[in-house]
């Protein structure tokens, strides 16, 4: 089995981590509209939440 020669320094260690963060998901798509919406919100543009309740009419 292969081993490390090495044991992997902290800076080495942290600058392979660099990478690891998650990407903030702050809007997603209405499914009934298409529009960007945010989640866990009422879409604004057609006022579906969880793909079929009517929750609000806009004008
Ligand atoms: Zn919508």
């Amino acid at each position: 089995m292969a081993v490390p020669k090495r044991k992997t320094s902290p800076s080495r260690r942290n600058m392979r981590r660099s990478h690891h963060k998650l990407a903030a998901t702050s809007h997603n798509e209405c499914p009934n509209c298409g529009e960007q919406r945010r989640p866990h919100h009422v879409c604004g543009s057609c006022g579906h939440y969880r793909e079929r309740e009517v929750v609000q009419a806009k004008s």
